[in-house]
């Protein structure tokens, strides 16, 4: 494998392994660990963003960019929750929400994009805390 595929490769895997939790280019870098080249991170998470793989978020009360990953094929059918205090992410798996995708789709003859849809609110561990 060449090396901008070795540094692909680990770099999905990172995101992978934390589909619930957008990260910070920071925080993908040291997850990666040593073998990590920083500019190889931000080229490759700039084209996964092109490809439609990631979308860019901003942390709450910063303007910080963080990465989420949307690319696994079920995030494709399911819409998507997030925590606005602590950016966690919850993938949707309730039928009731597939349903209406799909009736909003045939009423008014709208593709969504269930992988870049994100409902906005306060997960349960925040609202107790
Ligand atoms: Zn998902
Ligand atoms: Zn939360």
């Amino acid at each position: 494998m060449s090396y901008m595929t070795l540094q692909r490769k680990a770099l999905i895997d990172v995101l992978e392994q934390h589909r619930d939790e957008p990260l910070s280019a920071d925080r993908i870098i040291t997850l990666i660990g040593e073998n990590a080249s920083r500019s190889a991170v931000y080229r490759n998470l700039s084209a996964l963003e092109k490809q439609g793989l990631i979308k860019k978020t901003a942390a709450s009360g910063s303007n910080k960019t963080l990465y989420r990953y949307v690319g696994s094929d079920e995030c494709r059918d399911h819409l998507h929750l997030e925590c606005s205090a602590c950016g966690k992410t919850y993938h949707l798996k309730v039928p009731a929400t597939n349903a209406l995708i799909n009736d909003v789709m045939q009423d008014a003859n709208f593709q969504i994009d269930s992988s870049s849809t994100v409902l906005y609110g306060i997960c349960e561990k925040c609202r107790k805390s």
